[in-house]
């Protein structure tokens, strides 16, 4: 029963000298990484934080982020994961709800928090500049552009602004020892906004290590002390926290930080340099590695075991995947951010089961239920339930949608996971859809995921979201939203034919859509509602 900062502890002490951290070139040891947390921890006491108070970070993957995210836990704050991607309002939104009292953020962000700085309770901002984890003065290598113009230090409303190196450079690293207790709230993690309003997950230090514990006994082979993870994924979304950040820190594994997932050539790079054993990713990142015309150009050989989640990976990704790393074992895997995240993952050594998010984790039980909330047999399609020591204790200031997603039966406290699911003869299971997203056509349930995968196996097709659309007589149609393959042609009727051929009648798409691009989340997955209520305007 340990907390998140033991476990940084106990890396620093077997593997002191190990890189830790390494992003653009600059390294920090683990011996460092825990200085440097323990003065950012000294920092946020200097400033008045207490124990349980709420320490927004918006920060992209860089070294700050790391101990920032340890340094607040060492002080017995509660870390609040901020996307920079958030527009002013969401900031707002997420800062309210979680009444933060201070921001960490990088200086590049700082004019959307000027925007809303007087709606809020933060009550110190800490910025930092990219420059500030470089041993060179100048920011040559990555195009963010630090403000120098000194706006963002006069901020009028939003309490004090800090920079995070000069506060640092004042510490001791001895900050005041906390009882902190496993059990206690390390993290308010949000949801992904991706089919409502995002919702406080409240995880426990105890959630978010056991979650990293049953991802290590799921890759068996981990060698402590010599893997390197390529983190491309953010860290502030919970799938790269547990899966990219604490799972490496756990096994002293040094993490290479790219700051931009979507710079794909830097991506590459970073594999190719560093020589990533670990590579944990979400379907468009590999997709988009699979269908860069870079990709040739590098050796990416070096990696071993992926596991992919977030959305469903489709098989031809996960094939073309494994062609161009010569083998890598790519592995679908399945999770929500109320589970800390991971709660399926195919087998990485045994049988693994196309189409399948695998096998529930050690100490994961996992149920499939009806409307009336009993279990259905395997083949059948119910509602998925996971128990197991990495669900959250419930939604912070939500005691309504807490109950409304968990549940007490059979001597567990259960997630309802809002995802429809089967399990088969051999306990593999599969995601149907989500619940809220399927569409009903003529009184028949279609599930938008199958149709994807039929649009996807178009030729002349990188990527597609099918969803609802008001119809006058079937209740509901399906639109197809279409993103081609650079250089590639397709009508709309090509696309309708080509479905007719695998989809029965009611399935087929009435109308294909054709896009530069699709709207995603934070994390990359398709933002069906948007494209839902895009088409509907349009039809009106
Ligand atoms: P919100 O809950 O705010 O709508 P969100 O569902 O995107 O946002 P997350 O917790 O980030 O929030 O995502 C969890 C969801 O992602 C799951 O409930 C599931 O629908 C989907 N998901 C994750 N992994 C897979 C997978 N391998 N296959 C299919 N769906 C997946």
């Amino acid at each position: 029963d340990r907390t998140l900062p033991q476990v940084l502890e106990r890396a620093a002490s077997q593997f002191p000298d190990r890189v830790a951290l390494e992003f653009l070139g600059a390294k920090t040891t683990y011996r460092q990484l825990l200085q440097d947390a323990l003065r950012f921890a000294s920092a946020l006491q200097s400033l008045g934080v207490r124990p349980g108070e709420r320490v927004a970070i918006m920060l992209p993957n860089c070294p700050q982020f790391v101990v920032a995210f340890y340094g607040t836990l060492l002080a017995g704050a509660v870390a609040v994961n901020t996307s920079p991607l958030y527009t002013p309002n969401e900031l707002q939104h997420q800062l309210r709800d979680s009444s933060s009292e201070t921001l960490v953020m990088l200086d590049a962000f700082f004019p959307r928090y000027q925007e809303i700085a007087g709606n809020v309770s933060v009550k110190r901002v800490i910025v930092t500049g990219i420059q500030d984890a470089l041993p060179f003065p100048k920011n040559i290598l990555y195009p963010i552009k630090a403000r120098k113009d000194g706006t963002w230090v006069n901020v009028k409303a939003g309490g004090t602004v800090h920079g995070y190196k000069a506060l640092l450079g004042r510490q001791a690293p001895r900050p005041q020892p906390v009882a902190l207790r496993s059990q206690d709230l390390a993290l308010l993690q949000y949801t992904g906004g991706t089919t409502g309003v995002p919702k406080g997950a409240m995880l426990t230090h105890r959630n978010l290590i056991a979650n990293s514990e049953q991802s290590r006994a799921w890759m068996s082979d981990l060698k402590e002390g010599q893997e390197i993870t390529l983190a491309a994924i953010p860290f502030f979304h919970v799938y790269g926290m547990t899966v990219a950040m604490n799972l490496s820190v756990l096994i002293g594994a040094t993490i290479v930080l790219v700051p931009n997932p979507r710079d794909i050539p830097m991506v590459l790079a970073q594999i190719q340099a560093s020589g990533a054993t670990l590579f944990p990713g979400v379907p468009t990142l590999y997709n988009a590695i699979n269908n860069h015309p870079d990709t040739p150009r590098f050796k990416l050989t070096s990696i071993r075991a992926c596991i992919s989640g977030s959305a469903p990976l489709m098989a031809e990704t996960a094939r073309r995947f494994r062609e161009i790393t010569g083998g890598a074992n790519l592995v679908e895997g399945y999770g929500l951010t109320e589970t800390s995240p991971v709660t399926h993952v195919n087998p990485i050594f045994g049988e693994q089961h196309e189409g399948s998010i695998g096998l529930p984790l050690p100490g994961v039980d996992a149920l499939v239920m009806n409307n009336q909330e009993q279990p259905v047999a395997p083949g059948e399609i119910g509602e998925l339930w996971v128990a197991g020591p990495q669900v959250m204790l419930g939604y912070w200031q939500k005691p309504e949608e807490t109950a409304k997603t968990m549940r007490e039966a059979y001597g567990r406290t259960w997630l309802l996971t809002g995802d429809m699911a089967v399990m088969d003869e051999d306990g593999y299971f599969r995601i149907v859809d989500r619940k809220k997203e399927l569409i009903i056509a003529g009184g028949f349930n279609i599930y938008p995921r199958e149709v994807e995968e039929v649009l996807m196996k178009h030729p002349a097709v990188l990527e597609a979201a099918a969803v609802g659309v008001p119809d006058t007589y079937r209740g509901e149609s399906v639109h197809a939203v279409v993103v081609l393959k650079p250089g590639q042609q397709a009508t709309e009727a090509d696309v309708i034919a080509h479905c007719r051929t695998e989809l029965s009648a009611y399935k087929v798409p009435r109308s294909v859509e054709f896009r530069s691009e699709l709207p995603k989340t934070a994390v990359g997955k398709i933002l069906r509602r948007q494209l839902a209520s895009e088409a509907c305007e349009a039809r009106t």
